[in-house]
């Protein structure tokens, strides 16, 4: 009794719509896809796995509710946001760089202003200088001149 009850639980294994699908040869018909050119192009199907000695079976992926069908999708969907997230790390990576010119650009630009500022206060400062002197020797004059008046 013990030993038909364990063989009979083994055939309940088969769960999920996809693995319904065989061909008229009994077979899991393999996935796949259009690659010749034309509107079907990249189109996924199930065909016999005999082919070119087919038994007829034929079926397109999206008219049957499976699930290798379904993982195929998201496969390709996750791929796609891989891809997405994967441009978006290079764009980010892009303006990263872009900025870290833009902070050498202003550092350049700031430390040119300083140099400038720096340099028309050194000119600045001369020309005050010879101001001085200017008015350094004319005092003295004046002083002598009042001098030999008195
Ligand atoms: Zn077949």
């Amino acid at each position: 009794m013990a030993s038909q009850n364990s063989s009979a639980s083994g055939s309940s294994q088969n769960t999920g719509p996809g693995n319904h699908l065989h061909c008229y040869h009994n077979e899991i018909p393999p996935l796949r896809v259009v690659r010749f050119q034309g509107p079907k192009m990249g189109k996924r199907f199930y065909g016999c796995s005999f082919w070119p000695r087919t038994c007829g079976f034929f079926r397109w992926a999206d008219e049957v509710n499976d699930e290798r069908e379904m993982r195929f999708l998201l496969l390709e969907k996750d791929t796609k946001i891989a891809e997405l997230e994967h441009e978006i790390d290079m764009l980010q990576l892009k303006l990263k760089e872009v900025e870290t010119k833009n902070a050498e650009l202003e550092d350049l630009v700031h430390e040119v202003g300083i140099e400038c500022t720096e340099r028309r206060l050194i000119m600045e400062s001369a020309s005050a200088d010879k101001k001085m002197g200017f008015y350094l020797v004319a005092s003295w004059i004046l002083f002598a001149i009042m001098f030999w008046l008195v």
